[in-house]
């Protein structure tokens, strides 16, 4: 064959990328639901355990549904490699805890998902690792927090839930000059607006429980670099730890793969038009979005991103009114996912951030009055109009 698959357009790899075809010519890619698998012979299970000869061995370090999916997503971004894990989470905690050992020393944004931010302040310092958070707007503040031994940086852009952006191109100069590797939850960005390693960073992680599934079904994570670092820093903790994706689910995501790009660009313009329905309601105190020219990091957001992304924060001002407004929303579903057909809003300081303590809640601005809203797939005008009756009933 004499196509490059990495020449093709990102549609075109969104729909071929990977596809690995059984004797059958399947056109629609098949489901391997097998654990393990067979050899010929004694001495082709010695070779293939040796790594001298290629196959799958079992499940728990690769399978072919699954193997498919991985070599999509790395085609998409432009990785080397992808691991596949069981959500984003199993994703986050692979992508860290393969950089550090005891002793080491990580910087974390202090904006980050809820579950992101329990395993830096929690989990790592269990094994003697510490976390130091930063305002991950202020470049000073990334540069202040390096130690000796620091060797990883974690950083959610746009961060959940206020849509915070960092200039990863920077951070990444910082974390190199240090001697450490940056790591990327690119979630809330896609990898259709946002590709963190073709600006500097070394680790991309995906929870494709969101865009990439992106009809509220499975979970499941990704975590994405280039070679020799994916090998060295996962390959051994993936196979013996067992954070495998079901092929199921990699199956599932596999076909979400294959609209993404249609799914991602449509909820983008909905979500420009239900901020502008926001701004401009005298109930709304602020709105925060990607691709509106009043987001503070509106210069950086010009130069690392390409589109402004499905989710939309709006400040009511007071819980009261927050709650007021999710009560009166008639088609937008009060839910804490994102990513999905279906628009949701969920109040971050009652559920996805209840468990980030109220000064770390205040540091971040996330005051009680604010809303996130993943915008879906439904019409623009409906969503407008339940949007609008809900910002008149706050
Ligand atoms: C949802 C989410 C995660 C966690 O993903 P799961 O698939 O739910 O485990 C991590 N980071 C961000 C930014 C997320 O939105």
């Amino acid at each position: 064959m004499s196509e490059d698959p990495r020449d093709w357009e990102v549609e075109t790899r969104l729909v071929r990328g990977g596809l690995a075809r059984s004797p059958y010519g399947e056109i629609s890619e098949a489901l391997f639901l097998t654990q393990s698998f067979a050899y010929d012979s004694a001495e082709a299970a010695d070779a293939r355990f040796a790594g001298d000869a290629p196959g799958f061995i079992y499940q728990r370090f690769g399978n072919p549904t699954t193997q498919m999916f991985e070599d999509r997503l790395a085609l998409l971004e432009g990785a080397e490699s992808c691991r596949a894990t069981a959500s984003g989470m199993a994703a986050i905690t692979l992508a860290l805890t393969g950089l550090v050992r005891a002793g080491d020393h990580v910087v974390a944004g202090r904006a980050l998902f809820g579950s992101c931010r329990w395993i830096c302040s929690e989990y790592l310092p269990r094994f003697g690792v510490e976390v130091t958070f930063v305002d991950a707007t202020d470049l000073t503040d990334w540069a202040n927090a390096v130690r000796p031994n620091t060797k990883a940086f974690l950083v959610e852009s746009p961060a959940n839930p206020l849509l915070e952006v960092t200039d990863i191109a920077a951070v990444a100069e910082i974390a190199h000059a240090a001697g450490a590797k940056l790591v990327v939850d690119n979630v809330f960005a896609t990898p259709i607006f946002q590709k963190p390693l073709q600006l500097g960073a070394d680790i991309v992680v995906y929870s494709a429980t969101k865009h990439i599934d992106g009809q509220g079904r499975v979970l499941g994570g990704a975590v994405l670099g280039n070679e020799p670092l994916m090998s060295e820093a996962y390959k051994d903790i993936v196979r013996h730890t067992g954070p495998a994706l079901s092929p199921f689910n990699a199956w599932v995501m596999l076909k979400g793969l294959e609209t993404l790009d249609l799914r991602v660009r449509r909820q983008s313009e909905n979500a420009a038009k239900v901020a502008d329905a926001m701004a401009a309601h005298a109930k709304a105190k602020a709105v925060a979005y990607c691709g509106r020219a009043d987001h503070p990091q509106a210069e950086v957001i010009a130069r690392q991103m390409s589109g402004g992304g499905n989710v939309v924060a709006l400040d009511l001002g007071s819980q009261e009114a927050a709650w007021r407004f999710l009560n009166a929303l008639e088609i937008v579903d009060i839910s804490n996912n994102l990513g999905d057909a279906k628009s949701m809003a969920t109040h971050p300081s009652t559920t996805t951030h209840r468990s980030t303590p109220e000064d770390e809640r205040l540091a971040i601005g996330l005051t009680p009055g604010w809303i996130r809203m993943s915008v879906g797939l439904e019409g623009p005008g409906d969503l407008v109009r339940d949007v609008t009756r809900a910002l008149d009933a706050a």
